[in-house]
């Protein structure tokens, strides 16, 4: 019932030359896949140029990083979601770690930003996830539901296609280390549960939770092998052809 979605954050990576290689040699790899879906968000001056190689292409969705919750005005420096589909997109990663600690990114800004998401019809890809010392401290549930109930509460949404979550462990991002799939999927079973308890059940069964922190060709499988983690949110690992092996787990 739901698709695995495989999304690549190339973050502040990436020029047009290369950029176009990369996504050219992805259409052939990758992208007559069936049964699943896949996601390329590129850094924003990349989006016009990447919109026509995925062109007819419905399983490949075009990103964005982020995005602010205004159509338009005085934001200097901003974008919003009618610039988005203007370009291509389909989705924009809400909340990443990195936005959350570099620049000022909070539970309110990301639920005005996915209720603008929503709102335009752009799927949001909302991270959560807990940093090392929280972890430790054995408070990752807390720490994920506090951020889930935090972004989406008063939420509405009518089907759980509508919203997808990446789980991503900030000890996990860019570091090599990853969670255990078991580890993992119980985090995911405990965010299902909250997305129950904000939405309701049904809704909660169609929303793709996808594991993010230095997934590779060789662990994607065991992620993908466990009842609740649809999928994954992929950085480094993205930036290479070999993107290609964890989308053809
Ligand atoms: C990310 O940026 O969301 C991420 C998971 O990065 P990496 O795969 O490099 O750990």
């Amino acid at each position: 019932m739901r698709v695995p979605f495989l999304a690549a954050n190339w973050k502040m990576n990436m020029g047009r030359q290369a950029a176009r290689e990369l996504v050219q040699g992805l259409m052939e790899t990758c992208a007559q896949v069936e049964g699943r879906e896949m996601a390329i968000c590129p850094p924003f001056h990349l989006l016009a140029d990447i919109e026509k190689l995925v062109e007819g292409r419905p399983q490949v969705y075009l990103g964005a990083q982020d995005m602010y919750w205004q159509d338009s005005g005085a934001f200097t420096g901003e974008i919003s979601a009618p610039m988005l589909l203007d370009v291509g997109c389909r989705v924009v990663i809400i909340g990443h770690s990195e936005r959350r600690a570099m620049f000022g990114e909070t539970d309110e800004t990301c639920a005005k930003k996915v209720a603008a998401a929503v709102k335009h019809q752009l799927i949001p890809i909302l991270c959560v996830g807990e940093s090392l010392e929280e972890r430790e401290q054995g408070l990752t549930e807390k720490v994920v539901t506090s951020q889930l109930h935090g972004a989406l509460d008063g939420l509405e949404i009518s089907d759980g296609r509508q919203l997808i979550i990446a789980y991503e462990p900030i000890w996990a991002i860019g570091t090599g280390k990853t969670d255990t799939p078991q580890a993992a999927n119980e985090t995911m079973q405990t965010l299902r549960q909250t997305l129950a308890q904000i939405f309701n059940e049904e809704i909660a069964q169609g929303v793709r939770l996808l594991y993010g922190g230095s997934v590779k060709p060789e662990n994607i499988a065991g992620f993908m092998a466990t009842s609740d983690i649809d999928g994954a949110l992929v950085g480094g690992a993205s930036l290479k052809p070999s993107f290609a092996q964890i989308v053809n787990y």
